[in-house]
């Protein structure tokens, strides 16, 4: 079904001439019956690939015991899933819910209730960056730095402002006595693809500890392994006192999280925030499914080596091509950025049989699940060269 005649939905997306009715590993298949090499999915959410059989058995048996009591009573997935998220990162306690927009609307909320209620500062404001993403309701699209997705959607909330990327400078002349907390992606990923450098982070960090102000890391798209690591923040040598989780964490089935350091806890006392479904037992399966299959295969590491290939495989066939500026990411997370916008290629490099989608106005975003067998993505890259060498 390339296009439905009639579409009951707010025609919120623009969707690509394409469904998928079958996936399987890095393999889709649409309803013509085509095959097609995903390197982009789910937009960095299925990376385990399609219908991992870990997460499959982990919910096949969750849904014959129970699907969803609420968060009035104890939940044993959630605990567990929280004990091996913070046994592996440097937060101490987690918030569980159902999306990125909602994990980075908690991060906000703590961030100001800590500096209101716990260092009683009267502090709100959170420093964000310039073509960040950070989700679509109403706070979230605030602190995002892109115009578009505010058009016609105000009044906004007041309290953010806009620093510029890699710039320290940018958010030094921002802090005023307003300032709560910093909030940063370790790789702008809609924005295209662009990494933070490292001295641009540590130096962050630094400012974030001499004025006392919370980090709070945006890991939605660049968390669970993604980068090479099991969170982007582990590259810089850093420890957020926030950090946020969804797309990755349930293979497919929608969770998301927000987590933070013991000191914060005391913030979020009861009543001060929830969600209904956020960390349901079965969501809960799929995230210890998937993070156990993360840690067991040591996806986090075959991600830095494969992004390596991938980088090096594109640098030598695309050398010389006058459409590529630059390849650029890290891990399984890679931007080919072109001096053109990349719609057109895209589309032709869909009609070959490889799903890629775009990022920024001129950036092909790559992001194949961690465990893709190395053939198919070899087979990938050889297409995608061979479209943007015709052009
Ligand atoms: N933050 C980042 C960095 C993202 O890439 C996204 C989604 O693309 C979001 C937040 C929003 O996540 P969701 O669409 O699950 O609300």
């Amino acid at each position: 079904m390339s296009e439905p005649e009639k579409s009951s939905l707010f025609p919120t997306y623009a969707r690509y001439p394409l469904t998928f009715v079958k996936g399987e590993g890095s393999r889709l298949w649409d309803d013509t019956g085509k095959e097609y090499i995903d390197l982009m999915s789910g937009i960095a959410v299925t990376n385990l690939g399609h219908a991992p059989k870990q997460v499959k058995e982990k919910l096949m048996e969750q849904l014959d015991q129970i699907w969803h009591t609420g968060n009035l009573f104890h939940i044993p997935n959630q605990e567990k899933l929280a004990t091996i998220l913070t046994d592996n990162s440097c937060a101490d306690a987690v918030f569980f819910c159902s999306t990125g927009a909602e994990a980075n609307e908690a991060a906000i909320k703590l961030a100001r209730r800590y500096s209101q209620k716990v260092r009683n500062s009267g502090r709100y404001e959170i420093i964000t960056f310039e073509m960040s993403f950070h989700g679509r309701t109403l706070a979230t699209l605030t602190a995002t730095g892109q115009e578009k997705v505010k058009e016609g959607f105000h009044p906004l909330p007041e309290g953010f402002v806009y620093a510029k990327y890699n710039d320290i400078e940018s958010v030094k002349s921002l802090i005023s006595d307003k300032t709560c907390a910093i909030m940063i992606e370790m790789i702008q990923g809609e924005g295209g693809v662009l990494p933070a450098d490292e001295s641009f982070i540590k130096e962050l960090d630094e400012l974030c500890k001499q004025q006392e102000l919370l980090l709070i890391v945006d890991e939605i798209q660049t968390g669970l392994g993604r980068t090479g690591k099991l969170f982007a923040y582990e590259h810089y040598g850093i420890e957020p006192d926030i950090f946020t989780l969804a797309k990755g964490l349930g293979s497919g089935f929608p969770i998301g999280a927000m987590l933070g350091k013991a000191e914060l806890a005391e913030a979020f006392s009861a009543g001060t925030h929830g969600s209904t479904f956020g960390g349901n037992p079965l969501a809960t399966a799929a995230g210890i499914a998937t993070l156990e299959t993360l840690l067991n295969e040591q996806l986090p590491e075959r991600a830095a080596q494969l992004g390596t290939h991938v980088t090096d495989t594109l640098s030598a066939k695309l050398a010389g091509n006058p459409l590529v500026q630059e390849i650029r990411g890290k891990g399984l997370l890679i931007g080919i950025t072109c001096t053109q916008a990349g719609a057109d290629i895209i589309k032709e490099i869909h009609e070959e049989g490889v799903l890629v989608i775009p990022a920024g106005p001129n950036v092909i975003r790559l992001a194949p699940s961690l465990n893709i067998p190395q053939e198919d993505l070899d087979k990938g890259l050889d297409i995608i060269c061979s479209v943007l060498a015709k052009k």
